[in-house]
């Protein structure tokens, strides 16, 4: 079932032109007493989501600096992402209920899972997300992390009852912010770690918006329109409806406004994508200025790789939009930020902490604020600038991938340290 994530190699010195070298320095202090020590990662799709790209990045800078880390993910049966599909949605606070067939069936994968995971030998296993999570049921007493990447603000109680007395056997949980802060999980166990994007991997290549704007329409993109995008997987909390409705309103003002909405289906994990990518699509019916774009093959027979078509809807952009309703950490607002975008997002306490409302970018309670800021900003270059130039800023400041990498590093640690002792 398990399968071994072949990574590329990353080199933690290139990391000194962005992030300076006082940075790196305390990395290799801090990874000197780790150096061999074996972290396995444990995830539920190879690609596609944040936390595949997280992984993608983290794993090699880890081994860059000496540590003996990987990552495995694994293939299940489509009952069972259907199943944890349904935990992240309620964990998500969605009224969901499971049967007991449901949550046998996914104890008893999770048990494979750990029969062959216990032959791995190694120092930490960090579990991310809920699909792996009950492995730990079935462990031999191996320093084990949790890591929840989900928005626990307010989880559905039932599901939540069949998740705490699981995530309590953890050694340690790591969430994105304080609002996640699971209740009945002692303070004391809890690691506040929010993601961050790696500035040097191939999704974020400096490119002009000409060349980006040339890459969008090989696809039917005018290159001279106004054009708004939102960068998600099609999923209900990311509100690809309300983007929608948000873009008819605007238009009525900006005839001429284009919006794309990209989320290929990459992920194993995620079997609800197809059902709203159609809700999608009937609501965008018949309008040309949309353009949606969810299967993969159509980029594969252009020859233009998944990176590089992120990078193009981002930075060929005028505004992006991440009008999610729930998100624990939403690393595309952060990636376009980092472009000097300017982001309009939802509520979401994962944008919340991300984008700083009027200064760093807009935050909006619903479409029609949405469109509103959709208009005011087409119609102010000097202003979109601005924000968009303060926004990279912050990227800089919070979110890079040597400042996750320095909080991991610091984890580890105390777990690896106090099990040594
Ligand atoms: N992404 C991608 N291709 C797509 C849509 C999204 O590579 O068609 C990437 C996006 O650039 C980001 C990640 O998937 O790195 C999504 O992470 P985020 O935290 O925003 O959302 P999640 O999917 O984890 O809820």
């Amino acid at each position: 079932m398990i399968e071994k994530i072949i990574l590329s190699k990353k080199n933690i010195k290139d990391y000194k032109s962005v992030a300076g070298a006082g940075v790196i320095n305390q990395l290799k202090k801090n990874a000197k007493s780790l150096k061999g020590k074996r972290i396995i990662h444990i995830n539920s799709t190879p690609r596609g989501g944040g936390v595949a790209e997280i992984l993608n990045n983290l794993v090699p800078l880890e081994r860059s600096l000496g540590i003996n880390a990987s990552w495995f993910s694994f293939k299940a049966p489509k009952r069972f992402f259907k199943i944890t599909k349904k935990i992240h949605n309620a964990l998500q606070g969605e009224k969901i209920n499971l049967s007991v067939s449901e949550k046998k069936f996914y104890l008893n994968i999770n048990k494979k899972l750990a029969k062959e995971l216990n032959k791995i030998p190694a120092d930490l296993f960090i579990i991310h997300d809920p699909q792996p999570l009950a492995i730990i049921l079935s462990f031999n007493n191996k320093p084990m992390v949790a890591r929840i990447h989900l928005d626990l603000s307010a989880p559905n109680k039932k599901v939540f009852s069949l998740i705490l007395p699981i995530l309590r056997q953890y050694r340690k949980i790591i969430i994105s912010l304080k609002e996640f802060i699971p209740k009945g999980i002692n303070k004391s166990k809890v690691s506040i770690i929010p993601p961050a994007i790696d500035p040097l991997d191939a999704k974020h290549v400096d490119i002009s918006k000409k060349k980006a704007r040339k890459i969008l329409s090989k696809f039917g993109v005018n290159f001279d329109k106004p054009l708004i995008s939102q960068v998600s997987r099609f999923d209900p909390w990311k509100d690809p409806l309300g983007v929608i409705d948000a873009y008819y309103l605007a238009k009525k003002k900006i005839p001429d406004l284009q919006l794309i909405l990209l989320g290929l289906f990459l992920e194993q994990d995620d079997p609800q994508a197809k059902v709203i990518f159609e809700k999608v699509k009937k609501k965008a019916k018949g309008n040309s200025d949309i353009f949606l774009f969810s299967n993969p093959k159509i980029l594969k027979d252009k020859k233009i790789s998944n990176n590089t078509f992120v990078n193009a809807v981002q930075r060929g952009s005028d505004l992006i939009l991440q009008k999610s309703i729930k998100e624990g950490f939403g690393l595309t607002a952060t990636e376009a930020m980092w472009k000097s975008k300017t982001v309009i997002g939802g509520t979401a306490y994962g944008l919340k902490l991300q984008i700083q409302n009027n200064k760093t970018g807009f935050i909006v309670k619903n479409s029609q604020e949405a469109a509103q800021k959709i208009v005011k900003l087409l119609n102010d270059k000097s202003l979109r600038r601005k924000i968009g130039q303060q926004a990279h800023l912050s990227v800089k400041k919070k979110y890079l991938i040597t400042r996750l990498l320095n909080d991991h590093l610091k984890l580890y640690k105390t777990l690896i340290d106090a099990d040594d002792s």
